[in-house]
């Protein structure tokens, strides 16, 4: 791996920079560099790389330099003498605070069962997530660099530590819309957990994209022309390929033909604005043939995730398709960097707005907005204390919202006094008609019971029991509840 330097830190570092913040950033390394001196990573590399390649992959996110101070200083506590008091003291409470929740989440060790540590490791990121966001961030920028490093471990230890990535921390980035990172764990897992179809697909994605390379080149440069000539501002554009894991899942639901892929290599194309997105795809087209059925606006009808961008396949000079994306620079960093872009419009005001407000227009129904477009709207409503908000980093707003989990593992959002049917009915519309009773952690619990954050929730049901019952509408609170219950109660009214 390539050795990283504070000043590599630095370059990177383009959250609101000023001398005090700089500092920071230098005297938490100068710290972790005295506390890990000496130490040697399995790889044999210094320990200290092992810091500056977290906070690296941190300070890449956009995330402030506090942030950046706490990867540097994020396993000084647990493997060396120094200790999280006198963090406190050098850094103050929150840098402190945040090295401590890092700290906790990385003191789970592979003793449990599969299932079991499954569970708990998405239980404890999820608590960890709603006391400071910051924490996780940290833990996916550690873990990103110590699948990069995987190599050094126990044949076992890989697959073990690939395993849980796949299923901890994959997730979570995702549900953080970190694409970024989630990319390319996904990829580092998948090699190690699979290293043969890894190596497959590889290949035959690299066959396939040579065979496009030189197609996707002319098309780049036909089309940046055309659009600068019609003064559309392009701010990047270039050839992509799809991760080697995605294109492996795709080619498994398509009899593993390769001609049935139509995204594998593509070119995405990153403007300014809204209108210069679709002013682009107008020149696009008028340039190359669209595939009908092809053309998709996820710009007016953004996925339930929030993803933003137009996408085309065209048919390309030399017969090959192609498929091209259009977007904004702001949706691009959202798509990259999820809920850490927050952070990188958070240096001007008028930026910050006109990033949530593009939403905030399209009115998306509640039900359909994830929990995270949840959190962009409440931040809206929450501008006026925007700075505070910012400063402190806190989403303290989680507490209108908890996790619950099913014995599974699966984790279900619900709105805060959400009970256990609200929690069935977001299972299956059958579980809630049939609920009888429930648990709570193994424990029985009435059905109007307030779940708690974090709490494993179990629904018993009955084979007998054929309608929800009227005095549910009492104290459920999820609309998708009592969409149910009403719909079941007028079925049987009916028949
Ligand atoms: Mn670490």
């Amino acid at each position: 791996m390539q050795t990283v330097t504070i000043d590599d830190i630095l370059k990177n570092f383009r959250s609101e920079k000023n001398p005090e913040r700089e500092k920071r950033i230098r005297d938490a390394f100068e710290f972790a560099n005295k506390a890990h001196l000496n130490q040697k990573r399995k790889s044999g590399e210094e320990y200290i790389q092992h810091s500056l390649h977290t906070a690296l992959n941190v300070a890449k996110l956009g995330m402030r330099s506090k942030t950046i101070a706490a990867a540097l200083l994020h396993d000084v506590p647990e493997d060396t003498e120094v200790t999280l008091k006198e963090i406190e003291e050098a850094f103050g409470k929150e840098i402190a605070f945040v090295v401590s929740g890092v700290t906790k989440l990385g003191k789970i060790r592979l003793k449990e069962t599969k299932e079991e540590l499954y569970v708990e490791n998405l239980r404890r990121m999820f608590l960890a997530m709603a006391a400071d966001i910051r924490v996780v961030i940290i833990k996916l920028a550690d873990r990103l660099h110590n699948m990069e490093t995987l190599g050094a471990l126990q044949i076992q230890k890989q697959k073990s530590i690939a395993m849980e990535t796949m299923e901890v921390y994959v997730p979570i980035a995702n549900r953080l819309g970190i694409g970024e990172i989630k990319s390319k764990l996904e990829d580092l897992a998948f090699k190690h957990l699979d290293p043969e179809n890894y190596k497959k697909t590889k290949e035959l994605e690299e066959k396939e994209y040579g065979l496009r390379k030189k197609n996707i080149e002319k098309v780049i440069s036909t089309l940046k022309s055309e659009l600068e000539k019609e003064n559309i501002k392009v701010l990047e554009i270039y050839g992509r390929n799809k991760t080697v894991y995605r294109l492996y899942q795709k080619l498994k639901t398509h009899e593993m033909d390769m001609n049935k892929i139509f995204d594998l290599a593509g070119i995405r194309i990153i403007v300014s604005d809204i209108p210069s997105c679709y002013e682009a795809l107008g020149i696009v087209h008028r340039k190359y043939r669209p595939m009908i059925g092809r053309i998709k606006d996820y710009i007016s009808l953004p996925k339930p995730n929030g993803y933003q961008s137009i996408h085309t396949t065209i048919f390309a000079p030399e017969g090959k398709f192609l498929e091209i994306q259009i977007r904004s620079k702001k949706m691009h960093d959202e798509v990259e960097f999820g809920i850490a872009s927050h952070w990188i419009y958070s240096e001007n005001k008028k930026d910050w707005k006109s990033f949530f407000s593009l939403k905030k227009d399209k009115e998306i129904p509640k039900e359909t907005m994830t929990w995270i477009e949840q959190l962009k709207s409440w931040q809206i409503e929450l501008g006026k204390n925007n700075k505070e908000f910012i400063e402190t980093l806190k989403f303290d707003f989680f507490k209108n919202h908890i996790f619950a989990f099913t014995p599974l593992g699966d984790v279900i959002d619900l709105p805060e006094g959400a009970t256990p049917i609200d929690f069935a009915y977001k299972i299956h519309g059958e579980i809630g008609n049939k609920a009888l009773g429930s648990k709570a952690n193994g424990k029985m619990v009435p059905l109007d019971y307030k779940i708690k954050n974090g709490e494993i929730i179990e629904i018993l049901t009955s084979k007998e029991r054929k309608n929800p019952s009227r005095d549910w509408l009492r104290f459920v609170v999820t609309s998708d509840a009592k969409s149910h219950i009403r719909r079941a109660l007028k079925k049987d009214e009916l028949s």
